[in-house]
């Protein structure tokens, strides 16, 4: 069977509002692309703030409904959602590798990893525990309970077209609240068959409202959303240069922000680790997704007594590497999801070599494939004056860095605004608790390449963000505390 084949009874193409497949109000559509062939897959609803402000009313309908359910009946809709989402998983898995890239197996991966999170928050809706507050005077009675925020809005991007949005809305309606939601132009489809399963697992009317947009529209759409002081959360995940201007623009209703955003990840590997276990750390951690990841290794540091022997081992790993169409059941690394990413990662790689890069594998587009696939690459003799260390590159490439003291190592490794994802190589218990102490990182990999999971908070420090999402720690971003004070008991 095609991916189109398997994915075909998930494709819906309107906005979901108020519990009903609607078109956009001004009637416009906009293409979602397969990256591999540049072949249409589908037609959906381009929406305008109209659409933005329809979708706000049913979420404020239904706000006061859905808070008021029993936690047990909310968890009971999530575990049913990911019931759906677990016997839909091959097509699921198929629509996130038809509109994004990534190879079969990670598509379905996803689909598992994000359904994690639901049945995660399906069971942390019913632990959403208060305190009793050791009252300072006679006769009175504190307490502090939690709430929902309110109306969220959460908005996710093409790299996880499936999870970053689930475990957005998960958390969101295990609290009490009500969404509205936007997924990013190249990969909307995947988002919108997820809402169709909430739907059908028993969510009700507006409680969860779903609009697409083109990156044309998408300013015009959120803006009503930031505007709008019935929207009381912006939930985003995306870069840091959008992550502020949802800051900046939303500061006028004082929403609650949760703000993942992008990274720039330091990997280290110091002369005692073990190079066989820090090689497929790396391959792991850096190639998912064809490095299309925020957590991804961004800058490879090697100490100078392992670093020819570790280049070796990881250029013979990564130039053995298949690329090719998720259609290919072979291919580990799939195309970059448009044109605008090749292009940024052949400038990266073009400024690395001016600037002293030797290319070790790869190195150059991969045309004869089609328009949107790069060549897995190790630069050897990368430094701080090229572009790939400042910015993400996102893509297959591995810029590695020689260093030689510890100190230099850890320095290097912070000396960047972002704050997202760092990992170290080593087998010195004395380093290893040192080094993670001095990371400026949300989340620290030490001889491990796979960080993520439902039970661990996900998210950045400095310009990668705050707010942190699964784990016991996620739903706090959807509740406020309300302090309460009874008097005149004595
Ligand atoms: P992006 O350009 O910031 O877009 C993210 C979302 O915001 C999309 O839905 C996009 O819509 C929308 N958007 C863009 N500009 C907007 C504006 N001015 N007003 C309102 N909405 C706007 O990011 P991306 O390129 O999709 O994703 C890659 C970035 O996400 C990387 O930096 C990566 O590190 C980061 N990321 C972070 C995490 C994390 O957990 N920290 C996870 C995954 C990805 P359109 O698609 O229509 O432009």
């Amino acid at each position: 069977m095609t991916l189109e084949q398997q994915a075909g009874p998930l494709i819906r193409t309107d906005n979901f509002i108020d519990g009903r497949w609607v078109p956009a109000q001004r009637n416009r559509q906009f293409a979602v692309t397969n990256p591999a062939t540049g072949e249409r897959i589908a037609l959906v609803a381009d929406s305008s703030a109209a659409d933005a402000r329809a979708a706000t009313d049913a979420a404020a309908r239904a706000l006061p409904h859905w808070r008021a359910r029993l936690p047990a009946e909310r968890a009971a809709v999530l575990r049913r959602w990911h019931a759906l989402i677990l016997a839909n998983q091959d097509a699921l898995g198929a629509l996130i590798s038809l509109e994004q890239g990534k190879p079969l197996a990670e598509g379905r991966g996803e689909v598992a990893y994000g359904a994690s999170y639901v049945a995660w928050f399906a069971d942390e809706a019913t632990r959403i525990y208060g305190d009793l507050i050791p009252a300072q005077q006679r006769g009175k009675k504190m307490s502090a309970v939690k709430e929902p925020v309110g109306v969220v809005a959460a908005i996710t991007p093409w790299n996880f077209p499936l999870a970053m949005i689930a475990r957005k809305i998960a958390p969101a309606l295990a609290a009490g609240c009500t969404v509205v939601g936007k997924p990013a132009e190249d990969t909307p489809l995947t988002a919108l068959a997820l809402v169709q399963l909430a739907h059908e697992a028993g969510v009700p009317p507006g409680v969860l409202n779903l609009i697409t947009s083109s990156r044309e529209m998408a300013v015009e759409t959120v803006a009503d959303w930031l505007a709008d002081s019935r929207v009381r959360k912006i939930t985003f995940t995306g870069s840091t240069p959008v992550g502020k201007y949802l800051a900046r623009e939303s500061a006028g209703t004082l929403k609650k922000l949760s703000l993942e955003l992008g990274g720039n990840a330091p990997f280290i590997v110091f002369d005692d680790a073990d190079l066989d276990a820090a090689v497929e750390g790396l391959l792991a951690a850096k190639f998912r997704n064809g490095g299309q990841t925020c957590v991804c290794p961004n800058r490879v540091y090697v100490q100078a007594g392992v670093y020819e022997r570790f280049a070796a081992l990881l250029s013979t790993r990564v130039a053995a590497l298949r690329v090719g169409p998720a259609s290919d059941d072979a291919s580990q690394i799939g195309p970059m999801i448009n044109l605008r990413a090749v292009d940024k990662i052949a400038r990266h790689v073009d400024d690395a070599l001016q600037h002293g890069a030797t290319v070790l594998t790869g190195g150059s587009r991969l045309s004869a494939l089609g328009a949107h696939y790069y060549a897995p690459t190790v630069l050897g003799d990368a430094n701080a004056t090229m572009a790939l260390c400042a910015e993400e590159t996102f893509g297959p490439v591995v810029p590695l860095f020689r260093f030689d003291s510890e100190q230099q190592a850890v320095e290097a490794a912070n000396d960047t605004p972002f704050g997202l994802a760092a990992y170290f190589y080593s087998q010195d218990l004395r380093r290893i608790e040192r080094v993670s102490r001095a990371l400026e990182a949300g989340i620290v990999g030490i001889n491990e390449g796979g960080l993520s999971s439902e039970a661990a908070p996900f998210g950045g420090v400095k310009e990668s963000g705050y707010g942190r999402e699964g784990s016991k720690y996620g739903l706090d971003d959807y509740l406020s505390i309300k302090y309460l004070c009874q008097g005149g008991l004595e």
